[in-house]
């Protein structure tokens, strides 16, 4: 697979954020920059890659995923590079933005359910399932399961920003879908830093990864909430120190203030990781120093994150200005 658009997937900038109002530095690691446009171009590599070195993935079989929108369309380039055919089953709420990246590489799109029940065959990773017994020879890469995801950030995220750093990171904050980055990653920094660095987890209000009770969800592709035992086994939460909850005004407040003050535009959970990194970097002791992900590029969201009548129909604005730091709480 010696694709130099594949080549090009990994080794993105990190970018120091300013006027965050906080005595420590941060810095912001713009996955937004990888070909599909996130951190799930990684995953979707190393999966394919583990697949066809196993010989589960054989030449020219249909992969077929369920995904919120960025491993599909980590899948979808990735199979229009290596002449396998994509289904991908995504939600209702995957931005429109994500639906026709996948369909523009030639991979088909299916809806499913993504509120329904593990157990519902309206579940999309029960749909995914379905399709794939339904083409024969296919493969099914079951993202929340394989841990070829985790594997991606402990080779690749994780030693890069190491090196980034010079080893110099005392916290990372990773906001948790599968919770592949979050484990890989975190795994790596806790071995080579001997257990010093401090690993967060940004959770937005409605998940229950934190502990908190389930609610809506709005930011996409992260948090869960299904109880513990359906957790994904790609999500280690050992590896995690604490977990920072952030609700939705102060997550899309920080989001819109990364496009107007830092000139980044990125997806929801990049404003969720930011608020979080705040609150880390405001609390850890003086000469702290930390990494936070930017899963995905904004330009996948113009029709949600950064629509007025969007944010309207949820409660909220396009706010302008950084929002305060909450009090901690004592
Ligand atoms: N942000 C976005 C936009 C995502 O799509 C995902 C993956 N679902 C994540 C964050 C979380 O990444 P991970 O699956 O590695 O926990």
């Amino acid at each position: 697979m010696n694709d130099p658009v594949l080549a090009a997937v990994g080794n993105t900038p990190l970018v120091q954020l300013h006027g965050l109002g906080v005595r420590n530095r941060v810095l912001l690691k713009l996955e937004s920059l990888n070909p599909g446009g996130s951190i799930k171009d990684r995953t979707a590599l190393a999966m394919v890659r583990a697949a066809e070195a196993s010989g589960e993935l054989r030449a020219g079989a249909t992969i077929v995923e369920s995904s919120s929108g960025n491993t599909g369309v980590g899948l979808a380039l990735i199979g229009s590079r290596t002449g396998h055919p994509v289904v991908i089953v995504v939600g209702q709420s995957t931005s429109a933005e994500k639906v026709e990246a996948i369909r523009g590489y030639g991979a088909r799109v299916e809806f499913a359910d993504w509120e329904a029940a593990p157990e519902s065959p309206d579940n999309p990773r029960t749909v995914a399932e379905r399709i794939a017994a339904s083409i024969p020879g296919s493969w099914w890469p079951q993202q929340f399961d394989n841990q070829a995801n985790p594997q991606a950030h402990y080779r690749g995220t994780g030693p890069e920003i190491w090196r980034q750093t010079g080893g110099a990171l005392t916290h990372f904050v990773a906001s948790v879908g599968t919770g592949g980055t979050i484990s890989g990653a975190g795994r790596y920094f806790k071995e080579a830093s001997r257990g010093a660095v401090r690993v967060h987890a940004a959770d937005p209000a409605g998940s229950v990864y934190s502990g908190a009770p389930a609610g809506r969800i709005i930011v996409d592709g992260v948090g869960n909430t299904w109880p513990p035992e359906c957790w994904p086994s790609t999500f280690d939460p050992a590896v995690v120190d604490g977990f920072q909850v952030v609700d939705d005004a102060e997550c899309y407040a920080t989001l819109h203030f990364l496009q107007q003050s830092q000139g980044l535009c990125l997806g929801p959970s990049s404003g969720l990781a930011v608020a979080a990194a705040r609150r880390v970097a405001d609390a850890a002791p003086i000469g702290s120093l930390v990494v936070a992900i930017a899963p995905d590029t904004g330009q996948n969201y113009a029709s949600k994150a950064y629509d007025r009548d969007w944010l309207a129909a949820q409660g909220l604005q396009l706010s302008s200005g950084l929002p305060p730091l909450p009090v901690p709480a004592r």
